[in-house]
């Protein structure tokens, strides 16, 4: 496509000014610029955890080798995801926003499906009273006093 961003800083760039905007604001070319970064929207639950290599790339260099949730290596759980800490279906806006994105293993993202913040921390809690303080760690503070 003819203006999409070349490169992962532009990437960022783009989706921080599409990011500052409400849902129900945007424009339509707001869309048509979104659908730009729609290889990103795959990126989410991929086996092989993105399908860019700039998105494998940003995968690993912001995780370490084992799932920050479950503490298990990638490599026994299914591998590396990117993760919408606040879920796209609910909060579009975000889905592009970088402070929204963790890296977490397939089983995890699976588990921890599209559940708003606040009842996952909830789910972890009762569930798994041991990964919680983890989880409430990654909670997206910023984010959620923007909502
Ligand atoms: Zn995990």
């Amino acid at each position: 496509m003819e203006n999409s961003p070349k490169t992962l800083e532009e990437l960022f760039a783009a989706a921080d000014k599409v990011g500052k905007k409400r849902y129900h604001r945007l424009t339509q070319q707001d869309f048509t610029d979104y659908l730009k970064f729609n290889h990103w929207r795959y990126v989410n639950g991929d086996i092989e955890c993105g399908t860019t290599q700039k998105s494998k790339q940003w995968a690993r260099e912001n995780s370490e080798r084992s799932c920050p949730i479950c503490g298990r290596w990638f490599a026994d759980c299914g591998g590396r995801t990117i993760d919408h800490k606040l879920p796209r279906a609910q909060y579009p806006w975000l889905s592009l926003d970088f402070r929204n994105l963790w890296v977490i293993c397939r089983d995890c993202n699976q588990e921890k499906g599209e559940r708003h913040w606040y009842e996952y921390e909830h789910y972890m809690l009762i569930n798994y009273p041991d990964r919680y303080r983890d989880v409430a760690f990654a909670r997206p503070r910023q984010l959620l006093k923007t909502l």
